[in-house]
């Protein structure tokens, strides 16, 4: 069986109507590829880099991270790689911030408004993705965005830090993907007008489920509330989705949902190009994916 599991994780995951949907790992280490690419991850779909700075006691200096995003990048050969901007706060935190006690921390400052307001290590992350950028097929995403303005400010950031680098004749690829994360209600409701702005989506069915319903994804008291079929969130995945074809951006999943079939079929249906899990999760994901006919009903 895992034998089996495993030959089928090689190949591609083509449906019966003949459509490749791409499936990619959600990696939080370099050590992390290898096991990717043994399960037949088609790239990373998401590298949550935020693990690379826990249980420190400084934050990974820029030629640290180089090392860190490089590793990943060759390992991963000319296959997609989505490193995703930091997202400390809520239950990823580090004793090295100027961060105060929050009474709500999952809608406190964190990721991308943490990184807008201690600019520094967010300015010495993206020196290092764009220093990076050169060995291998890099994507950018930000976390948690809420705003429009949150994806200007990175951008902005971003094209400084580039021609910094370019002064100090450091190569940067030239054309960058940027994309974010859907995982607030605010993003997905704005997503037609975000989809203007970025290469990509990426839908975080964890927070997005969580904010949605009010429900911490962390209590267990509350876990029959939080329920990523609830028909607000799927909504809500609707829409995005829609909202992302309409403007020709790739769309993804790259939340827990992603790996469970059932589910997965329905996001395919919905127009979702690219599912994004856990490593283990995608022989099985693969094999539910070649059993599908999108064309025919459901
Ligand atoms: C998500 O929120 O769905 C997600 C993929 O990100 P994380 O689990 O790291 O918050
Ligand atoms: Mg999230």
């Amino acid at each position: 069986e895992d034998q089996e599991l495993r030959s089928i994780g090689k190949r591609k995951a083509v449906t019966k109507d003949g459509r490749h949907v791409p499936v990619f790992a959600n990696i939080g280490s370099p050590e992390e590829v290898d096991e990717a690419l043994s399960y037949g991850a088609e790239g990373v779909g998401l590298f949550r880099t935020e693990f690379l700075f826990m249980k420190r006691s400084a934050p990974p200096s820029e030629d640290e991270q180089v090392e860190a995003y490089r590793k990943v990048l060759e390992g991963m050969g000319d296959k997609k790689v989505v490193i995703r901007t930091l997202d400390f706060g809520a239950d990823k935190q580090v004793s090295y911030l100027p961060t105060k006690k929050e009474e709500n921390p999952a809608l406190g400052l964190r990721a991308i408004r943490l990184c807008l307001t201690h600019k520094e290590m967010f300015i010495t992350q993206l020196r290092a993705l764009g220093r990076a950028s050169v060995f291998g097929n890099l994507r950018i995403m930000i976390p948690m965005v809420s705003r429009l303005d949150e994806i200007i400010q990175t951008k902005e950031l971003f094209e400084y830090v580039r021609m910094d680098l370019r002064k100090e004749g450091i190569a940067v690829r030239d054309s960058i993907p940027f994309g974010i994360m859907v995982e607030t209600p605010a993003a997905a409701v704005l997503s037609a007008e975000l989809a203007e702005h970025v290469d990509f989506f990426s839908i975080g069915t964890n927070d997005l489920t969580q904010y949605v319903l009010a429900a911490d994804r962390m209590n267990e008291d509350v876990a029959s509330w939080y329920d990523v079929e609830n028909p607000a969130v799927m909504s809500l995945i609707r829409q995005t989705v829609a909202n992302a074809k309409a403007r020709s951006i790739t769309v993804s999943i790259c939340g827990e949902a992603a790996g469970n079939p059932v589910l997965a079929e329905k996001f395919l249906r919905m127009g979702v190009d690219e599912l994004s899990m856990s490593s283990a999760l995608i022989p099985q994901a693969k094999r539910a994916i070649c059993g599908l006919n999108l064309k025919g009903n459901a």
